[in-house]
C-alpha cells in the first residue's frame, strides 16, 4: 500500500509531553468495561485501539505502572493521561487509548468486552456485540 493511503493516527496526553503516532489500521477497537480499566482511568468504561508494536512510535517519556502480574499501563508522568496498555498475554501488541487520539471519532469501537463487569448505568446505544469477558479468539 502506498504511504499516502496508509492511515495514521496521532495522539497524546493532555499536557502535550507525550505524543505518539500509529501507522496503519488497528487490529481491533473496543470498549472495555473491566474493573481494572475503570479504576486505572477513573472512568466508567475505556475505549482501546490495538496495534502491533511496530506500528506505534511513542514520543516523550511515559511512566509505566504494573497494574497486574501481566499488565502494564503507560501514562504521562506530568499530567496523568493514560496512553497505553501492554500485557504478557498479548505479546507484540499495544493498546492505545482512543480517548487520547487527536481525532477519536476516526476510530469507532467494534465491540464491547468484559461487559459482565459493566456499570448498570452505563449503556451504549450502539448495537455492537457485547462479550462477557474477552472476545472469542481466532
Ligand atoms: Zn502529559
Ligand atoms: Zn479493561
Amino acid at each position: 500500500m502506498p504511504e499516502s493511503t496508509t492511515p495514521a493516527y496521532e495522539g497524546g496526553c493532555q499536557c502535550g509531553a507525550v505524543r505518539y503516532r500509529a501507522s496503519g489500521a488497528p487490529l481491533m477497537t473496543a470498549i472495555c468495561h473491566c474493573r481494572m480499566c475503570r479504576r486505572a482511568h477513573a472512568a466508567p468504561a475505556v475505549a482501546w485501539a490495538m496495534f502491533s508494536e511496530e506500528q506505534v512510535r511513542m514520543g516523550g517519556e511515559t511512566q509505566v505502572y504494573p497494574s497486574s502480574a501481566e499488565g502494564r499501563r503507560g501514562f504521562c508522568p506530568r499530567c496523568g493521561t493514560q496512553i497505553f496498555f501492554r500485557a504478557d498475554y498479548i505479546p507484540g501488541l499495544v493498546d492505545l487509548t482512543i480517548g487520547s487520539l487527536d481525532q477519536p471519532d476516526t476510530l469507532p469501537p467494534q465491540f464491547h468486552y468484559w461487559h459482565a463487569e459493566h456499570l448498570s448505568w452505563v449503556e451504549f446505544a450502539d448495537g455492537l456485540p457485547r462479550h462477557a469477558a474477552f472476545p472469542p479468539q481466532g
